[in-house]
């Protein structure tokens, strides 16, 4: 078989030049001072210079159209030195006669041929590679909705402004109040944009010293002001409120949003730069706490206040955005014949690390955090689709939320219902909101107007714990609701206790004018049942009937009733 040595040198030289000419890679011959002697097409293309203008030429003449000078000066230097039959490579930025920026990757050759040396250079053109680059370094950089620095971006930026040791820095945290609830009441969409237009009027405001502003995801903000002249960041600040008092319009909708902003400062909070961010995060917990909307610089009582459960609000966020919350069903019955009628839906929290906890060890935080209104949500989400799921099972019970009536104040709450019952086709009926009795007479007059709004969105209402919250009696004829809950303090001791009896018994004649039914809650023994029943409590609740159970409990002891009658 003949190979390319067996071939005449003309043969050879034909083929190689051909194959030379034809190679997409860009290929260069240069003589030993650097001129070009030979160009293939592929650099031709990729420089715009034509081979005749070339040939002859100096590598570089044109070098400030090519190669940077800086990038020239050292290649040409690592020429002179490179030994014969080794090569040399690198990366530099090249540009083209068009005046476009090429990324290069250059490999050049040192070969000798009758006692003369030659370079043989190759040049790739790395423009994907690069571009590839380009966009993970954006991404490790940059937020992809407001196109904003991000994290990592931040910190790296304030470690070079800390070193150097003049400078004195702010540093700057800012979420929106009530993120969650917007997200939830609004869709995830349209608050990206309201995001976005809350960046665009914060760039728009060209605050002066201000060194880097960055987005750490969702609500989460933080700038670096450099420091001159306190009051100016001072100023800044307020402008920055102030651009909230101005309502953003989205998707045809008019919004107002709030903002808390946590301000440490370098060097009187923190000589390092993890002190620093923390301080600022501890300022900004801090003043959300106090209600939000405000600015609160960083003072070292901070470090000492055991109010701020910091851990514990970090866990309950935690806990909402990875759906920890878990719905357990407590049957209510008819006291006459025992039927279900319908469930109460209790939360717990299944903690990744403390187990399944009941409400009384975080239901307090949560109203103090103001997320009562996520857990209503979460919990409405769960409710319509167990109804939902039993209304394709053909089976019926209706179920209670608890609320606490603090979570009425939002305009959205009525809204948010019916909007979950809709998508789901549930009656409203099926739906019976409780609430204390305590958390009723914080709001009294507040509250009115939402509870006639949700009696009209057809729910049913009921007062929870009754007797408890001293709530006066002519409450009751003031607000719509169907049902009372009598307390289970009243219960627990009431076949002892004449007394109780005497006050469960004015309860149920009042509820009876009313037109209210009762519901008995703690019903532990067959004695108090009967008792109750006696003195006209329509339903019960208890560990006598069941204790709270799941979803998949619920629903079998529903099928059993369908199909065997009373369980
Ligand atoms: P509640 O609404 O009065 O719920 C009844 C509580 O009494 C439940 O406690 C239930 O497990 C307990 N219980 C029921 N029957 C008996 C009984 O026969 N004997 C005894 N000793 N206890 C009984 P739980 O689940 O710990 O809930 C405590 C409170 O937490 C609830 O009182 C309610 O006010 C609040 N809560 C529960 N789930 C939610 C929720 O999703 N949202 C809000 N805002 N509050 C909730
Ligand atoms: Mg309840
Ligand atoms: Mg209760």
């Amino acid at each position: 078989m003949p190979d390319l040595t067996t071939l005449t040198l003309d043969a050879k030289y034909m083929i190689l030049s051909e194959w030379y000419q034809l190679s997409e890679e860009a290929i260069i011959i240069l003589d030993a001072e650097f001129r070009y002697i030979e160009v293939n097409k592929s650099y031709i293309e990729l420089i715009g210079f034509e081979r005749k203008f070339l040939v002859g030429r100096l590598f570089g003449i044109y070098q400030s159209n090519f190669v940077e000078k800086s990038s020239l000066k050292l290649i040409k230097k690592a020429l002179s030195r490179l030994p014969l039959n080794q090569s040399y490579q690198r990366d530099f930025l090249a540009m083209t006669s068009y005046g476009i920026k090429v990324p290069i990757n250059m490999t050049i050759w040192h070969l000798e041929a009758d006692d003369q040396s030659y370079y043989l250079c190759i040049f790739k053109d790395n423009s994907s590679i690069r571009e590839d680059q380009q966009k993970i370094e954006y991404l490790q950089n940059y937020n992809p909705l407001t196109n904003l620095p991000n994290r990592q971006f931040f910190v790296r930026r304030l470690s070079e402004l800390l070193l150097d040791s003049y400078q004195e820095v702010a540093v700057v945290r800012i979420s929106i109040d009530s993120y969650r609830l917007l997200v939830s009441s609004l869709g995830q969409e349209t608050v990206d944009l309201l995001i976005c237009q809350f960046v665009q009027r914060i760039s728009d405001l060209n605050l002066s010293n201000l060194s880097c502003f960055a987005h750490f995801g969702g609500d989460n903000f933080a700038m670096i002001f450099e420091l001159s002249e306190v009051n100016l960041v001072r100023n800044q600040l307020d402008s920055l409120m102030q651009l909230c008092e101005i309502p953003f319009s989205v998707n045809d909708s008019t919004l107002y949003i709030h903002i808390s902003v946590g301000v440490s400062y370098y060097p009187g909070n923190g000589q390092q730069m993890d002190v620093l961010i923390r301080h600022a995060d501890k300022a900004l917990e801090y003043i959300k706490h106090q209600g939000g909307d405000d600015i609160y610089w960083f003072k070292e009582k901070l470090n000492h206040n055991k109010l701020i459960d910091l851990q514990l609000e970090t866990d309950l966020r935690q806990a909402f955005d990875e759906s920890q919350f878990v719905a357990y069903y407590q049957p209510k019955v008819e006291l006459s014949g025992g039927k279900i009628v319908g469930f109460e839906a209790l939360v717990r929290w299944q903690h990744p690390t403390r187990g399944l906890l009941p409400p009384s060890e975080f239901i307090g935080a949560i109203i103090t955090h103001k997320l009562s209104f996520d857990l209503f949500l979460q919990m409405a989400q769960k409710v319509v689709a167990l109804l939902a799921r039993w209304q394709e099972l053909n089976l019926k019970a209706h179920l209670c939320l608890n609320a606490d009536a603090a979570e009425f104040n939002q305009v959205t709450f009525v809204t948010a219902l019916h909007n979950l019952l809709a998508t789901h086709d549930i009656d409203p009926v099926n739906i019976h909101i409780e609430m204390t009795e305590s958390s009723l007479m914080l709001r009294h007059q507040a509250i009115k107007a939402q509870l006639a709004a949700l009696k009209a969105l057809g729910v049913c209402l009921a007062l929870d714990d009754f007797g408890t919250g001293y709530a006066s009696l002519s409450y009751l004829q003031e607000f719509p609701f169907d049902f009372i809950k009598v307390d289970r303090s009243f219960v627990a001791n009431i076949t002892e206790k004449p007394i109780q009896q005497h006050i469960v018994k004015a309860i149920t004649t009042l509820a009876d004018a009313l037109d209210m039914k009762i519901v008995a809650e703690g019903i532990e023994d067959i004695d108090q049942r009967h008792l109750l029943t006696e003195l006209g409590c329509q339903f019960g609740q208890g560990y006598l009937f069941g204790r709270p159970m799941t979803e998949d409990q619920a629903t079998s002891l529903l099928l059993d009733q369908a199909k065997y009658g009373l369980v």
